[in-house]
């Protein structure tokens, strides 16, 4: 006690008090005291003296000492309350220790006063020792129970068996079970590994240790199984184990994602070196024979014959360099997402013929059977999708098939299936190994070692053909059987047409066309070669054709001139390009066709936007140039 002792008296008799104030001092106590002998007096100093102890007297005139006993142990209980009394019988002492008094001495053995002093002294310091032990072990419970139920982290703390004894929210809510659950299992319940001697070797590095960090996997009482990282201690006064949790599931899968994202960006590049390496030799074939048999074509003395075969030669190989960049072009496109869906009719059941006669020479060639099975009774084959797209999906489709396929069959057919249609290319060919079954898809992807070079191709056809089905409502799958041969399946959505609009110009031959009466045309093109051709294509149908090689040329002669029916007109050109230089032509003679030509696929909206009558794209052949220009004069 660090104040000075505070002794309250209840006491009439002075003598009496001051009998029992020596016998404290004369035992060494020091007090101060107050002396009270009325009930008042007695709750004023219960109040204002706040003393730490009361000696009362039994018997007082206005007073008693059993309701002074009552009126402390009413305010201040902890208040030791001595009765120092002339009598006192057996059943009455009984009776006030019953009723909260620490001790009575009697006045005729005050010697015993200062012991008894002292022990209430000594038991109340003991009381208040005892009272702040609790104190502090109900704080540190407290501080636990928050701790561990603010913290982020699982927490667990088990016996040295790894049995749970306790748990909190937050694991309770990453494993799934209750508190109650948990407190029923042990730490091997909840472990997901399959190395049970992992976590015994773990458990007895955190023995030997006192504390370890690792990494592990639980399983959630659904069987899910989530990836944590633990801080796990051992409390050797307690053998006990303290364990708090981490879910790392989250920082796991994007720790997978970015592996994957870095090995497919490996791949990526990978696919783009062999694609490189690959389209150098698939554009460097047609190209040798184009190069080479233009040259013998210049050679003096070549017969009709061989002319016609080197021309034939340089055509087919035209043809396919202009496919491989076709897919080029077609990959791009998809990549940079501007690809969009063009819906028209098409006879599926004459396409599908159409397909299949064009590609029985191929066929023929390797000895192989091509069968075209047209499931779609013909009153339903007319249909509305991308004819184009459709048809560049089962080209390529048919393209593979006979590609890698040496003997047996190539069959090509077509079933409604509600309102789907499914087309169906199979073949007896080489096969796939399903581990490829995706990737052949992914573009540039070639099962076949590129360097053997077995089989031609730059690995698009596919990665095409999947995103023209999806572009068109559909999808595209395949089963195969490494050695007996494949079968891809094309889904579209069916849209059956209702009225056939077949275009009768389309069956309108151009090959030879000559127009009635005389026409002017006028050619705006830069580059030499490309107007040579266009002359040439020209050349008999009955057309003056009058060449500008610049944007301005093009309006001078344009405004010059009186009898031009059409323009034909070049879009990129140096200066003044083909659109600003029609937009001149058209503020004097706004009734001129002017038919757009250029060699980039996407011109033809702004072409068709900014006024131009007609668009036709580089490469095209006279067919296509008289067509469309018969479309306007
Ligand atoms: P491209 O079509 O661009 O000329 P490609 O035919 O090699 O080249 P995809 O059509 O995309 O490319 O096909 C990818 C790969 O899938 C092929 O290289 C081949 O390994 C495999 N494949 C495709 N179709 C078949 C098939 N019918 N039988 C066996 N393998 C096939
Ligand atoms: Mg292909």
């Amino acid at each position: 006690m660090d104040r000075e002792l505070r002794i309250l008296i209840l006491e009439d008799d002075s003598a009496d008090a001051e009998l029992m104030q020596r016998e404290l001092r004369n035992a060494g106590i020091t007090f101060s005291a107050m002396l009270v002998d009325s009930r008042e007096g007695f709750i004023k100093g219960l109040e204002e003296f706040s003393p730490d102890m009361i000696l009362s007297d039994n018997k007082l005139p206005s007073f008693d000492g059993i309701s002074a006993l009552d009126i402390s142990q009413k305010k201040c209980p902890d208040i030791p309350f001595i009765f120092v009394t002339g009598t006192m019988g057996e059943e009455w002492a009984v009776e006030t220790l019953k009723r909260g008094a620490c001790d009575y001495v009697l006045k005729d053995r005050i010697y015993r006063l200062a012991s008894v002093v002292k022990r209430a002294l000594q038991e109340v310091k003991e009381r208040n020792e005892h009272k702040r032990a609790e104190e502090t072990i109900k704080e540190h419970a407290e501080q636990y129970r928050t701790i561990v139920s603010a913290t982020l982290f699982g927490f667990l703390l088990t016996d040295e068996k790894a049995k749970l004894l306790d748990v909190n929210d937050t694991y309770c809510s990453m494993s799934g079970y209750t508190r109650k659950e948990l407190l029923n299992l042990s730490i091997s319940d909840l472990e997901a590994t399959d190395k049970p001697e992992d976590v015994a070797a773990r458990i007895q590095r955190v023995i030997e240790s006192g504390t370890d960090q690792f990494e592990s996997k639980h399983k959630a009482k659904d069987g899910r199984v989530f990836d944590i990282e633990v801080s796990m201690s051992f409390l050797y006064s307690r053998k006990q184990f303290i364990a708090f949790i981490r879910d790392i599931t989250d920082r796991e899968r994007v720790k997978q994602e970015l592996i994957n994202a870095k090995e497919h960006a490996e791949e990526s590049d990978r696919l783009k070196t062999s694609f490189l390496h690959n389209i150098s030799h698939e554009i460097r074939t047609p190209m040798n024979a184009i190069v080479g048999f233009s040259a013998l074509l210049g050679e003096p003395d070549v017969d009709a014959q061989s002319r016609k075969d080197y021309i034939e030669t340089i055509m087919l190989s035209s043809n396919h360099l202009l496919l491989i960049i076709n897919d080029i072009i077609d990959i791009s496109n998809i990549e940079a997402n501007i690809v969009k869906a063009d819906k028209n009719e098409i006879n599926i059941n004459s396409k599908l013929k159409s397909l299949c006669n064009q590609f029985i020479p191929v066929a023929n060639e390797k000895k192989i059977q091509l069968v075209c099975e047209t499931g779609v009774p013909d009153s339903d084959a007319l249909i509305i999708t991308d004819s184009t797209k459709l048809t560049q999906i089962l080209t390529n489709l048919i393209n593979n098939a006979i590609k890698f396929t040496d003997k047996g069959y190539v069959k090509v057919g077509c079933v409604l299936r509600d309102m789907f249609l499914e087309f169906r290319v199979s073949d007896t060919g080489i096969g796939i190994p399903q581990e490829y079954h995706n990737k052949i898809f992914d573009r540039f992807y070639q099962v076949q070692h590129t360097t053997s070079r077995l089989y031609e191709g730059t690995g698009l056809g596919l990665a095409i053909a999947k995103a023209y089905a999806e572009l068109l409502g559909g999808n595209i799958r395949l089963s195969s059987e490494p050695g007996a041969g494949t079968s891809f399946f094309v889904t579209i959505p069916y849209e059956k047409q209702v009225v056939a609009t077949e275009t009768v110009k389309e069956k309108m031959g151009y090959e030879v066309f000559v127009f009635p009466e005389k026409k002017t045309i006028l050619v705006v093109e830069d580059v030499d070669s490309n107007f040579k051709l266009i002359n040439c294509f020209l050349a008999g149908a009955n057309a003056d054709i009058i060449r500008a090689s610049n944007g301005e040329e093009a309006v001078e002669i344009a405004l010059a001139e009186k009898n031009i029916d059409l323009i034909l007109m070049d879009i990129k050109m140096p200066e003044l390009d083909g659109y600003t230089a029609a937009k001149i032509i058209w503020e004097s003679k706004p009734d001129i066709p002017i038919i757009a030509q250029t060699a980039y696929a996407d011109d033809k909206e702004e072409a068709i936007g900014s006024g131009c009558s007609g668009f036709i794209l580089k490469p095209f052949d006279k067919k296509s140039l008289l067509k469309v220009i018969r479309e306007f004069i």
